[in-house]
């Protein structure tokens, strides 16, 4: 059986971005407090943790003295920014550049007075920040239908999405709102077409991946999806995974490993999200190794 690991997968370059800040940090000061899991990955957060990295939550900004606070990649609301002035806290900002330029989209729109529709969810951490930066008024939807019952047609609209998404959906709530607001909205032509918006802030490396990762799944026999079950970005990918190739296996590491998943077949594929360690699918694949090795062993021994 050959095990092949995917070479498209693991971090993206924003969260191998903020590892690379708390690195920095820590081998600096040894001490950083990380607001929320730096990532969806237990293994991960374990390995920073040997190096003095602890996962705090907001309730504890105001306990910590003097501190040095890292904002991960999903970014935060602006009101983090003056919960940490108050307490003195340093920030070290790793709000991936992508979420950063979202946010300031956001804040132009809302400023301009239009009625922010965000696709996405609405307590995932990075939409809190999106909707801090517009007072908390943005309408979050995750489907059509809900856009059709939340959105406010007689108001000039702007739809963007939270960057780990799907792209088809993403367009079919674009398509559905398109139509309704603009028949809704009086005035010139010319502010006809500004009244409703909409641009695609779906991240390229997780809209990207959606082809390079539907080819692997139907090149091996089974595949073996590796991320924290937490991760939003690692469901998507695992669903597409699991469309081209009924064999797909969602697993945290490698304990959760089913030997019977792998009879009779010829290839494994390990991939995993964007939130997926190398090392771990490494890891990974050395157990589904071993596990062939053993059941060919036990094979051998009876004949
Ligand atoms: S998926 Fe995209 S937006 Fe999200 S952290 Fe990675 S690079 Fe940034």
């Amino acid at each position: 059986m050959k095990v092949n690991i995917d070479k498209y997968s693991g971090f993206c370059w924003g969260v191998v971005r903020a590892i690379d800040f708390a690195e920095e940090e820590l081998a600096r000061s040894g001490k950083l407090y990380s607001l929320g899991d730096i990532i969806h990955n237990p293994q991960e957060i374990d390995r920073l943790g040997a190096k003095g990295l602890a996962t705090i939550s907001h309730k504890d900004l105001e306990s910590i003295k003097d501190a040095k606070v890292l904002i991960r990649a999903h970014g935060e609301p602006p009101s983090t920014y003056e919960i940490a002035k108050k307490y003195n806290l340093e920030i070290v900002d790793a709000t991936c550049p992508v979420v950063t330029k979202l946010q300031e989209r956001i804040k132009k729109f809302y400023d301009e007075n239009y009625q922010i529709v965000i696709f996405g969810k609405k307590d995932h951490a990075e939409v809190i920040g999106l909707r801090g930066v517009c007072n908390d008024e943005a309408i979050v939807v995750k489907s059509v239908e809900e856009a059709l019952t939340k959105v406010d047609f007689s108001r000039k609209t702007v739809l963007f999405s939270q960057t780990t998404m799907d792209k088809p959906t993403f367009y079919a709530i674009k398509e559905a709102l398109q139509g309704k607001v603009r028949d809704l909205v009086v005035g010139t032509m010319e502010e006809i077409a500004k009244t409703f918006l909409a641009k695609d802030t779906i991240c390229g490396q997780v809209s990207g991946r959606d082809k390079k990762l539907r080819e692997f799944a139907m090149q091996n026999s089974v595949v073996v999806f590796v991320a924290g079950k937490t991760s939003s970005n690692g469901k998507v990918l695992y669903e597409i995974c699991r469309e081209e190739n009924p064999s797909t296996y969602f697993v945290e590491s490698e304990d959760e490993l089913n030997p019977q998943w792998f009879e009779g077949a010829e290839s494994v594929g390990v991939t995993g999200a964007t939130s997926t360690p190398q090392w771990l699918m490494e890891k990974v694949g050395a157990a589904i190794e071993r596990i062939d090795k053993e059941v060919f062993q036990k094979a051998a021994q009876n004949n």
